[in-house]
């Protein structure tokens, strides 16, 4: 037998994190969702994530998607955020789009739809630290867009994602999402890295996010 790769060790060890994090929130384990996120990482990665039993997997960039998905077995998230010449793409190939964060992008997610018969999951992002740089509904606009959105796609929008400040306590921007999530009645919400996953946890989160500490650092670009 030769030894589990890195991949699996690495999944072995998260898997473990987040069952001691479930434990010590007073949740189960089997309710937090792992995204792989394979960005930047070859298609031989995704299935190595495969052979070691993971199925769910997260890439931001839908160019960079079509060249490794779809895999059979394999489900994707779109995570990153979305140009509107990208969504029919992004239509075609995810079973989920966790970056709606803007009308027009709705717009064309809902023409795809109509065109192509096919409409992914759905997740409205909150910028929820308000960063000019990230993309996402602002905050203060999350309310109106999240009641929108529900308005026009239905049982289809499952959720929220945000991603929080760098170099801050992450813990109130994900304590914030999980409220507006239960305002709205949503159940999905998509929070936590590679860094911050316990914490993401604590706070109610029900998809995590996990790039490099699956699958190793990244090239510089993202
Ligand atoms: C890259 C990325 C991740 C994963 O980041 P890591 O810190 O490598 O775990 C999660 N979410 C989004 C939106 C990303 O772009």
């Amino acid at each position: 037998m030769p030894d589990p790769s890195l991949i699996a060790r690495n999944l072995e060890t998260i898997r473990a994190h987040i069952a001691q994090a479930a434990r010590a929130a007073g949740r189960d384990p089997s309710e937090i969702v792992l995204i792989g996120v394979s960005k930047t990482h070859p298609k031989a990665a995704v299935l190595e994530a495969m052979a070691a039993g993971l199925f769910i997997f997260g890439e931001n960039r839908v160019q960079e998607a079509a060249e490794k998905f779809p895999i059979a077995g394999a489900r994707l998230h779109i995570i990153g955020g979305l140009q509107t010449n990208k969504a029919a793409q992004a239509v075609r190939l995810a079973d989920s789009i966790d970056s709606l964060d803007r009308p027009r992008l709705a717009d064309a997610i809902a023409r795809a739809a109509d065109e192509k018969g096919r409409l992914p999951e759905l997740l409205v992002q909150v910028n929820i630290g308000d960063e000019p740089q990230k993309s996402g509904v602002p905050a203060d606009e999350a309310d109106a867009f999240i009641r929108a959105m529900r308005a026009r796609f239905g049982d289809a929008l499952k959720g929220l994602m945000c991603i929080p400040p760098e170099a801050e306590d992450p813990a109130p921007y994900f304590r914030r999402l999980a409220t507006m999530a239960d305002i709205h009645g949503l159940a999905v919400r998509s929070m936590g890295m590679s860094s911050d996953y316990a914490a993401a946890i604590a706070e109610g989160a029900t998809h995590i996010r996990i790039g490099s500490a699956l699958f190793g650092h990244r090239s510089a670009r993202a």
